[in-house]
């Protein structure tokens, strides 16, 4: 029985403002509108601004002229600016997880949990843009100065992924206004109402007019080609997949900008023999099925010790299969559809390629029925070497499960991809759990946990997973620009 009415998810969507955001004015997109639609359905939400190129620059323009007073700002208002909008989301949950579910397909508590997990970046970085500090040192042979001052680095061009809707902005979002840093915000064209609030939120919060811009496009590349290349933009800050980080990197090379690339994932997930059986079914569940597995730090991969990997193939597969499949916003969901029919497919593919090669289905393995963009939660076993979904992300509720001899052999395996954003490990020997964690290509690690992500913490990988990092103090510090001063202290 669905909670949630018709008309409740009219006026969630009917409460989002649909244009662009320049200047502190909304105002329409010089390409008309692009509709943005309902992943369960397939149906049509609603429509928002699409922007041309000449509101690509105006939204640019805007962060320029915003920049010197807003870098002269004093840091408590701006931290006072996020604490005000962290506030007011948690206040709005309920409201801003049903907006997120209906653009984005999660089930509700799923969205719930990414709505205050979004918030607390804006409150970490309130109280951290209070703590922007230099240094004043005495130069080694005690005749000058050394002074040392953080600076907002200028200009940012923000470009945030569908998967995480609010979360991925309110960390570039968050550290760029407690920086002094003014911005143009583009989300993805699939999941734009989020950030929508978000700019109305700021906006509400008393953030000054021209310091976020916010534009909708149905053409990303074409719209943000020239602000890549314009002089006046100091810095660049991604999420999305490695292939578009790649393309966006070569734009900005042109320009030297300051790069901060959160890019795709192939997260291995490893089980020791001697791992708390119980604790590893658990993080699996999370590792793998949190966003649908629709997540940069899901489990791609499990290597588990080969006299436990049955069992444990077996047991995830038992907890998988009784995962309600269906629309976000109905009660008991825990599977919600895919973002679109293409991301369906490539799931589809994968999991037939691994099939074809003599992998053995637990549970699932096909596309769930009806409209929309369903997939099941499927595990696999004995999944053969060579399968395409050890090397892809799969970005889906799909488990590969493969078995390993030796510590060695799945440390191995776990670095060998091009990616290194996360691993878990699950181990009760803390000698091997720190000897395996020093050997993984990985920017992040859970330790006997499956989850990572924490405001409080450098979000970030290695290899072609990209390089910055998102949140802790080191969040912040992409934002900065470190300026050094030489004092002359001759006496005459
Ligand atoms: P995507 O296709 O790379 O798109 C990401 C964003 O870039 C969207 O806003 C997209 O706009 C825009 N974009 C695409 N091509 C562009 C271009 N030529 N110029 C300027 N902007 C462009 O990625 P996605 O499918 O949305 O997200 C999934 C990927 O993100 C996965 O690989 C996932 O692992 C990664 N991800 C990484 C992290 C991390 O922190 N490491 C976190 C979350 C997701 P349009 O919507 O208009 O295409």
């Amino acid at each position: 029985m669905s909670t949630i009415t018709t008309t409740e998810e009219q006026q969630v969507i009917g409460n989002v403002p649909k244009q662009l955001y320049i200047g502190g004015e909304w105002r329409d997109g010089g390409e008309g509108t692009l509709p943005v639609e309902d992943p369960s359905t397939g149906e049509t939400l609603c429509d928002v601004a699409d922007a041309s190129i000449e509101d690509a620059e105006a939204a640019l323009d805007a962060a320029v002229a915003a920049g010197p007073d807003f870098a002269a700002y004093p840091p408590r208002e701006r931290g006072e600016i996020l604490r005000r909008a962290f506030e007011a989301i948690v206040a709005r949950q309920d409201e801003l997880a049903l907006l997120m579910t209906l653009e984005m397909g999660k089930p509700l508590g799923e969205s719930r949990a990414e709505i205050l997990y979004a918030a607390d970046f804006l409150r970490w970085f309130a109280e951290e843009a209070v703590r922007i500090n230099g240094r004043f040192a005495v130069a080694p042979n005690g005749q000058s100065r050394l002074l040392t001052m953080k600076q907002p680095v200028g200009p940012c061009l923000l470009i945030t992924p569908w998967n995480f809707p609010l979360a991925m902005g309110t960390r570039k979002v968050g550290p760029a206004i407690a920086a002094g840093c003014t911005m143009v915000v583009k989300p993805a064209q699939q999941t734009p109402l989020s950030m929508l609030m978000l700019a109305s939120i700021l906006e509400q919060a008393g953030l000054p007019g021209g310091v976020l811009n916010l534009v909708t496009a149905s053409s990303s590349s074409r719209t943000m080609a020239p602000l890549i290349a314009d002089p006046r933009l100091r810095k660049l800050s991604f999420t999305g997949s490695t292939e578009v980080g790649r393309t966006l990197m070569a734009q900005a090379s042109q320009n030297l900008l300051r790069l901060s690339m959160e890019l795709g994932g192939n997260a291995p997930f490893i089980v020791f023999e001697d791992a708390d059986f119980d604790a590893a079914v658990d993080g699996a569940v999370i590792a793998k099925m949190r966003n649908v597995g629709e997540a940069c730090t899901a489990a791609n991969r499990f290597h588990v010790a080969a006299p436990i990997a049955k069992e444990f193939s077996e047991r995830l597969a038992a907890r998988l299969a009784v995962m309600k499949l269906g629309r976000g916003t109905e009660d008991g969901v825990e599977v919600g559809p895919l973002i679109d029919g293409t991301q369906r497919d490539k799931v589809a593919e994968l999991v037939d390629d691994a099939v074809e090669r003599g992998a053995t289905v637990l549970t699932g393995g096909s596309a769930g029925e009806g409209p929309g963009y369903f997939y099941d939660a499927t595990v696999l076993a004995d999944v053969p070497d060579g399968s395409r979904l050890l090397r892809e992300e799969i970005f889906g509720p799909v488990a590969p499960v493969k078995s390993f001899e030796t510590e060695a052999e799945a440390i191995a395996a776990a670095n060998d991809t091009e990616y290194g954003l996360v691993s878990y490990v699950f181990t009760r020997d803390i000698k091997r759990a720190l000897r395996v964690v020093e050997q993984l290509e990985t920017g992040m690690v859970g330790l006997n946990q499956g989850l990572v992500s924490n405001p409080a913490a450098p979000f970030g990988g290695v290899k072609r997973s990209g390089f910055g990092r998102e949140g802790g103090p080191e969040g912040i510090a992409e934002y900065l620009a470190t300026k050094y001063v030489a004092i002359n202290m001759d006496q005459g």
